[in-house]
């Protein structure tokens, strides 16, 4: 079902109790907020999984992985599986990743099998995707993202894609204060919008929730999730301040 989400991507930051007062704050701001509407996820370091979930209040908070592997168990030293993150109580793990795509070589293959892996154990994937900028200035920026869902995720049966969130994160616009305009947002949302369409159907496609990601903070969220195929943010650094975080989340 199409949900407004505000997720947070905390990467590689927080010890394990700067994660827990961060997580305790952001609980403690949600607490009074009535019917609330906005899916809050908090994708944590591995280490905060389990005891975030605990600390939160699961009905306003869900929790995400940031990666997962694309073995599902074995001899791989060093991994983290998608069964072993779903057996922390987390949902949602995030997959293809700009940092992970650039820091860590990871093709539109390899993200594809982490969908799959993650999938099969009930994770939703948050599965980002996004151009650089010089793909952006030869103006093939809608092609960079047709191949990265068309390999990534478009050979999933329709039950499988109906468990994915969208992320279009343009890699420019990550952690650099630049953020998308609403129009650029807007613009290639809807293109998303409309692949899904032409692969998965009418239904399903105004179904999907399409995130956006890219310095996105509280004086920009608002103008960027008034748009009709923005349905809420990925967001990175603003996500390690509560207060910045939760007017996010207000920004609908
Ligand atoms: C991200 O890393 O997913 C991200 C959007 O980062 P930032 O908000 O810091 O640009």
């Amino acid at each position: 079902m199409r949900r407004k989400i505000v997720a947070g991507n905390w990467k590689m930051n927080n010890t394990l109790k700067e994660g827990l007062e961060l997580a305790r704050r952001v609980n403690e701001l949600l607490k009074n907020d009535q019917d609330q509407e906005v899916v809050v996820i908090l994708g944590t370091p591995f280490i905060h999984l389990s005891e975030v979930g605990k600390l939160v209040d699961p009905s306003k908070i869900s929790i995400s992985a940031q990666n997962c592997s694309a073995e599902p168990r074995g001899a791989f030293t060093g991994e983290i599986s998608a069964e072993m993150i779903a057996s922390t109580g987390a949902r949602y793990v995030i997959l293809g990743h700009s940092e992970r795509r650039a820091y860590y070589h990871e093709d539109d293959q390899v993200i594809n099998r982490k969908v799959k892996t993650a999938l099969e154990y009930k994770l939703h994937p948050v599965f980002c995707c996004g151009e650089i900028l010089d793909q952006r200035e030869e103006n093939i920026h809608f092609d960079v993202i047709r191949k990265q869902l068309e390999v990534g995720l478009f050979d999933l049966n329709q039950d499988a894609f109906s468990g994915i969130i969208i992320a279009y994160e343009p890699v420019w616009a990550i952690g650099t204060g630049v953020n998308a305009t609403p129009e650029q947002a807007q613009e290639m949302h809807k293109f998303i919008r409309d692949l899904i369409n032409k692969k998965y159907g009418k239904e399903i496609s105004t179904d999907t929730s399409i995130l956006y990601g890219g310095s996105c903070k509280p004086s920009n969220a608002k103008e960027l999730f008034h748009n009709p195929d923005v349905d809420g943010g990925l967001i990175g650094g603003a996500s390690l301040k509560a207060d910045d975080f939760y007017s996010i989340i207000h920004s609908f």
